[in-house]
């Protein structure tokens, strides 16, 4: 196993995923920087906290912490992690939000929420430690229902507050403490739009960086209730025939997979 802290060589080709604050860095075509440290146009790195998350490709990918705004990187410029997500590279999209998610957790833990002392990287695994009460923190991970819900033809879809004009998407919701997924799963449904759901299945999960989200997808089917869509958490919502659906979220992403299995599933 590496350690988070390994150093990069010079001459080793690996991946650069450069965070800062909430954006990553990506060359002028929309990629994440690729190459030896010796030929890229970089700082020197010695500046900068740079952990080792994992492989991409059989090569490795490392994190660097940037500040804020920082302009000493040339060649491409700060953007959201979903330009990696429009681009359909899912297996980049991964390992960027992997980044982004560890570095959040190193900025947000660095004194111990028990005692207040500051707390130091472990240098063996990806976890933050306080030697004054021996606390030990590892990266958040939120675990989130997400479900497609057909009713004969036609599919449940609402619009939330946070979604891009026009688009809509399923339902999701934060799991609470205590409760199972399926639970989750029916609580949410039931708040959100004022229906029962039945054969509730699960299908694929998928790491949602925003900020630290693990979607788990399900389908489902109604069972009950009239469609009441709650205001606080939606703008509009409605059952939409399969064959007319309104903009829906891009292929890669969990809630399109979700749609077409749902969609597949209950039109054979
Ligand atoms: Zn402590």
């Amino acid at each position: 196993m590496v350690k988070p802290y390994s150093r990069p060589a010079a001459d080793e080709p690996a991946w650069w995923c450069i965070i800062s604050s909430d954006q990553i860095f990506l060359t002028d075509d929309n990629d994440l920087p690729f190459g030896c440290l010796q030929d890229l146009p970089f700082p020197d790195l010695t500046e900068y906290k740079v952990i080792f998350i994992g492989e991409l490709r059989e090569r490795a990918c490392y994190l660097v912490m940037a500040d804020y705004l920082d302009d000493s990187f040339v060649g491409g410029s700060f953007n959201s992690l979903r330009t990696l997500l429009d681009a359909h590279d899912l297996e980049k999209f991964a390992i960027a939000g992997r980044a982004r998610q560890f570095s959040d957790f190193v900025n947000t833990h660095r004194f111990c929420g028990r005692c207040g002392s500051r707390m130091q990287a472990v240098d063996w695994e990806l976890a933050m430690h306080c030697q004054q009460c021996q606390h030990r923190c590892y990266p958040r991970v939120s675990p989130c229902i997400i479900v497609a819900i057909t009713k004969g033809d036609k599919l449940l879809l609402a619009q939330g507050k946070r979604h891009k004009q026009g688009m809509y998407s399923i339902l999701a919701g934060f799991v609470e403490a205590g409760e199972s997924l399926e639970q989750a799963l029916q609580r949410e449904v039931h708040e959100e739009a004022g229906i029962e759901v039945k054969n509730i299945t699960y299908h694929l999960s998928q790491p949602w960086p925003f900020p630290h989200s693990l979607m788990m997808g399900y389908t489902a089917e109604w069972a009950g209730g009239e469609l009441h869509i709650d205001p606080h958490e939606l703008v509009t919502g409605d059952w939409f025939e399969f064959d007319n659906l309104p903009p829906i979220p891009p292929a890669g992403t969990i809630a399109r997979t979700l749609i077409e299995k749902a969609i597949g599933k209950t039109s054979q």
